[in-house]
């Protein structure tokens, strides 16, 4: 049995701590390296491992320092940071805490990305956030498309570990695209009520998003039609329909 602990990093993002109740953890993307510490100490939990999902510094930061007086695993795309021993592409498989997890190449925020996908939980860095999507730094709109399909085609009960508390000011743009979505609307009550109680929004499930994510609802009218008003022009595709859904966040 694994559970899963955010450790909070900079001003918002998440460091997810794997633990067993052996006393055995592995942290997601620590992009720092003294909240893991402090975290390990606290709950008296052994490092065996780190999971990257990109290059970025917030993701990748604090490996050195953790890897320093550590011989631990540290599994990512092989060029995301130097300490990676255990380099991993789409479609291979990993054990950790006696749990098998999927990588999946998840292109778009950065050409590196990858997500892992295990027992209904998927670590998915920056490309799906709840209510939202990472900006596209180095991948094209089709790429991005195509990784937030196939993470879509997860089973909907799937546990969406993202690594950023984005979601209010994702739904708030939700609702800019999807004024008439209900199940949106209910969300963003709840999500609201745990902010003002200060806890995290993440990890949503994935049949939320998909029932109020607007990047992964470019097949849907309302959403196409709020992209071809923003743009003002026809689009020819979910594609289109996602791109322009894309570069109206960036600019909201
Ligand atoms: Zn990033």
């Amino acid at each position: 049995m694994i559970s899963v602990d955010p450790i909070k990093a900079f001003s918002d993002n998440y460091i997810w701590c794997l633990s067993n109740p052996e006393g055995e953890a592995w942290v997601v993307d620590p992009g720092d390296a003294a909240p893991v510490e402090e975290h390990l100490r606290q709950r008296d939990l052994t490092l065996q491992g780190v999971l990257i999902t990109h290059h970025h510094f917030d993701h990748v930061g604090g490996v050195a320092s953790l890897t320093k007086q550590r011989d631990i695993r540290v599994v990512g795309p092989q060029t995301a940071t130097p300490e990676i021993n255990e380099p991993v592409a789409d479609g291979d498989r990993i054990t950790l805490l006696g749990s098998e997890f999927d990588v999946i190449a998840v292109p778009g925020h950065t050409l590196d990305h990858i997500a892992y996908y295990g027992n209904t939980l998927l670590f998915c860095g920056d490309t799906l956030f709840a209510g939202g999507c990472g900006r596209l730094f180095e991948g094209t709109p089709e790429q991005m498309h195509a990784s937030l399909a196939r993470i879509s085609s997860l089973p909907g009960a799937t546990r969406v570990y993202c690594a950023h508390e984005y979601t209010q000011a994702n739904l708030a743009f939700a609702a800019a695209v999807e004024p008439d979505n209900t199940a949106l609307q209910t969300r963003i009550q709840k999500v609201e009520q745990l902010r003002q109680q200060g806890l995290p929004t993440v990890p949503s499930q994935l049949a939320d998003e998909l029932a109020t994510n607007p990047f992964l609802r470019a097949d849907q009218p309302s959403v196409r039609d709020s992209a071809e008003e923003y743009a003002s022009i026809r689009l020819s595709d979910d594609i289109g329909v996602f791109a322009e859904v894309r570069r109206w966040k960036d600019n909201f």
